[in-house]
């Protein structure tokens, strides 16, 4: 059956990660033994005591509507948790709880986008970003990193770009894929480069608590940043709460009642129960999120020795996330693998029951991400197959 679909939904498509992994679930269904680097999830479960707060919220019946912008107590809690952790200073008039961050990104986007507007977006980016702005009719304008930097955005590469129609520039530190992180000198610079251009900054923070061997960090820190800036928050990861759906946006209080107005309309308040295990979080213990960053950082070590020793493979230290973004182009370019990272992560998928993301995903041809949410005796068994797929398809060339 064909059925005329508006314009904006042509315009995006699915997200490609979930592609992957459709794809992968089908081999599982089949009972295949499958090594997943594919997952943008921690493998950890969610904390007993944030789980227990959820269950006390249901028998106290606080199963009912809230406030769209979320109850006051959690976006109290989420100025404060800010606050302590990274030097913020903001009220509950600037914060609004969405359902995850995705779903801030995206009120945000289309609280400030005109059609034809510009958004800038470093490369490598999380695959949301374009598709969330080119959905509300602004065009992505992507700006370069580069491997042999790390990966890491500078002012000066964003300042070559910014035109008329600027009107966003999006920055993701830590970063999914490369796990590359913003200096916080640099952040200055770029908040300072954004104030001059009348520029928004929009800072997602996403995997702020993994990062290795540095402080979290956060924009919000910089004294009188408050007025282009907008810094997204999720509980998704940095608490291991993916399917509790809990982001937030803060921001200056006539874009937050923007952005309240479009949830008001669209999905009204966060689900109330996953309220109330947010509000535990961030006012509880933080030691489940060390322990998580401590067993991040031991299987970063052994994934990125392992995929080192593959010839051809060349791998960067991501400095934060749960990511490694290895560059295979010359296995590429020798013809001893496929013709591109799309079709590689097929063959892998097909020939080793590996996944792994391909780089083109992303806007980064050539690279592969995968993910080390996964436990040791995956990655150790995955890197395995890695070895194994590569030796072939040099033999065989
Ligand atoms: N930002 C980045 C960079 C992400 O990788 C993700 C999820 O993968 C999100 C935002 C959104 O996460 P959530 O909607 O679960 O809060």
């Amino acid at each position: 059956m064909t059925v005329q679909l508006a314009e904006r939904v042509n315009r995006i498509s699915i997200s490609a990660t979930l592609a992957v992994l459709t794809e992968a679930e089908r081999y599982k269904a089949r009972g295949i033994d499958v090594v997943d680097f594919g997952p943008g999830e921690p493998d950890f479960p969610t904390p007993e005591h944030i789980k227990r707060a959820a269950v006390r919220a249901i028998e106290q019946n606080l199963t009912k509507y809230t406030a769209t912008a979320g109850i006051l107590a959690l976006r109290e809690a989420v100025c404060a948790w800010h606050a302590a952790q990274f030097g913020s200073a903001y009220t509950p008039e600037e914060c609004i709880v969405s359902v995850g961050g995705k779903h801030a990104i995206f009120n945000a986007v289309n609280a400030l986008i005109e059609p034809g507007d510009e958004v800038l977006i470093p490369v490598p980016y999380w695959v949301s970003f374009p598709d969330i702005v080119k959905c509300a009719g602004g065009r992505p304008v992507f700006v370069p990193t580069g491997a042999a930097g790390g990966f890491r955005l500078r002012a000066a590469e964003v300042e070559k770009l910014l035109g008329p129609r600027s009107r966003v520039l999006i920055v993701n530190s830590p970063n999914n894929p490369s796990g590359a992180v913003v200096a916080p000198e640099e952040f200055a610079r770029l908040y300072e480069l954004c104030r001059r251009r009348g520029v928004w900054l929009l800072s997602d923070e996403c995997y702020s608590h993994f990062i290795y061997g540095a402080r979290p960090c956060s924009v919000a820190s910089i004294p009188g940043s408050k007025p282009h800036l907008i810094i997204i928050g999720s509980l998704s990861k940095t608490f291991s709460m993916t399917g509790w759906r809990i982001g937030y946006s803060l921001a200056p209080p006539p874009l937050v009642e923007a952005m309240l107005k479009l949830q008001s309309q669209s999905t009204s308040n966060p689900a109330s129960i996953s309220q109330y295990a947010a509000l535990e979080a961030l006012r509880g213990p933080m030691d489940s999120v060390a322990a998580m960053l401590a067993e991040y950082a031991r299987r970063r070590a052994r994934i990125l020795d392992g995929l080192r020793a593959i010839p051809g493979i060349v791998c960067n230290e991501p400095e934060g996330a749960f990511y490694v973004f290895p560059n295979v182009a010359a296995r590429l370019s020798d013809g001893s693998a496929a013709e591109d990272t799309a079709a590689l992560a097929r063959q892998l998928l097909e020939r080793e029951h590996v996944v792994v993301v391909p780089g083109e995903a992303f806007g980064a041809p050539g690279f592969l991400r995968l993910s080390y949410a996964t436990s040791m005796d995956r990655i150790e068994e995955g890197l395995r197959r890695l070895e194994r797929f590569f030796a072939s398809a040099e033999s065989a060339s």
